[in-house]
């Protein structure tokens, strides 16, 4: 649509639109302007994990050893990883609901079959109790993802140790996903596992997985890693070795630049999204109907729609067809009903999507409005 010149807002894209920190472009031209692009070893440059080594010491308070470390395509296939390499088929993993696309769907592909838990209505945060009454004999995994995309939500310590605790005592492997772990807002934030457990890291359930692109806005990189005991990362490393070889040493040395640099670049963005944050909830209670939980963390938002439609996917057609919006569905997400609303854009981006977004639902919304040069009168409702 904006090929044909539609001034269409964006607010379905999961990425900083930061420009890449100085640090990870000067390391990763100097790779090329060397010359040296060759095969890392499978698992990753050593330089690059022992930065990770840093990076999780620093904000793990974890000791942990290079085997334990396995540096991937992003966090995502790291995640693709550890499940083809632990499920065998009809195992069982538990996916809290909201959760990202991506879960249920490697789950599938690797045979496995996603068990969603769903929170009480109008929360985003699960109840121990409906956690385990979703575990089975066949329960292998619990993917946990805090902070919480699509939702923006922190959960609380008390329930991350928790199910750390219960996960070490049913031997089920907790894969944490922290990807969003520094994007907190109002001096909250993320309880990492490995604080609730005091079990090596050889003997640990917990798995923690992480990567650059949402840490530096660094997502067209292609870096993430996943801590884990030896011979799981070992296995990671046999699988990575015949899918991929590794990720590119260019991209490896980027990835290392940016952990090794300059850390403002990540509070800079934390504070953008706080602040896009603090707008976009304002916004929304002007909106009738419509129900929001102010999010903790990431740079999501994820209304509840239900007054207007109970069709997510109709709901997100419609308001790209009429206010040139784009949203993303909550079913996707597990949660029906809902729209996620990314504030990763430009303060103007939200102010004219929400605008857009009332104008296309609200009776009690001005009925006409201007999207980009043309003066449009809302006649459906
Ligand atoms: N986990 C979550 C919860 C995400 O939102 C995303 C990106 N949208 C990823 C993992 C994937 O990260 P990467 O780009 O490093 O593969």
């Amino acid at each position: 649509m904006r090929e044909r010149g539609e001034p269409v807002v964006n607010m379905g894209i999961g990425e900083p639109r930061n420009k890449t920190p100085l640090s990870a472009i000067l390391s990763s031209a100097a790779r090329l302007t060397g010359g040296d692009v060759k095969y890392t070893p499978p698992e990753g440059t050593p330089s690059l994990k022992k930065a990770i080594i840093r990076y999780t010491e620093e904000n793990y308070d974890r000791v942990v050893a290079p085997e334990n470390v396995i540096v991937s395509a992003g966090a995502k296939q790291s995640l693709f990883n550890i499940l083809y390499s632990l499920l065998n088929p009809q195992d069982e993993v538990i996916i809290l609901a909201p959760h990202w696309v991506s879960y249920p769907e490697i789950v599938k592909m690797v045979y496995g079959i996603p068990v969603i838990v769903t929170p009480e209505d109008g929360k985003f945060v699960p109840r121990m109790q409906e956690i385990e009454q979703a575990v089975s004999t066949y329960t292998k995994a619990m993917i946990l993802n805090s902070p919480n995309n699509p939702s923006g939500a922190v959960f609380p310590p008390e329930l991350i140790a928790e199910i750390v605790d219960f996960c070490e005592q049913k031997k089920i492997y907790l894969i944490m996903d922290d990807i969003y772990q520094k994007l907190v807002f109002d001096g909250k934030k993320a309880a990492p596992a490995y604080q609730f457990t005091n079990k090596d890291i050889e003997d640990t359930m917990v798995i923690v997985v992480n990567g650059v692109a949402k840490l530096y806005g660094m997502t067209g990189f292609r870096i993430g890693w996943a801590i884990a005991n030896r011979s799981l990362v070992e296995v990671m490393t046999n699988v990575q070795s015949q899918v991929t070889s590794c990720t590119s040493s260019v991209l490896q040395a980027a990835a290392e630049g940016a952990l090794t640099g300059m850390q403002n670049v990540v509070e800079n963005l934390r504070l953008t999204f706080e602040n896009n944050r603090n707008v976009i909830f304002q916004e929304l209670q002007t909106f009738n109907g419509i129900k929001t939980i102010k999010p903790d963390g990431t740079f999501y938002i994820l209304p509840d729609f239900r007054a207007y439609s109970n069709n997510s996917v109709e709901l997100a057609k419609f308001l790209l067809k009429k206010a040139l919006v784009v949203t993303v569905p909550g079913k996707e997400f597990g949660m029906e009903g809902y729209i996620r609303l990314s504030f990763a854009g430009t303060i103007k981006d939200i102010t004219t999507a929400v605008e857009r977004i009332k104008w296309a639902l609200d009776p009690n919304a001005p009925n006409e409005i201007y999207i980009g040069d043309r003066k449009l009168v809302r006649d459906w409702l």
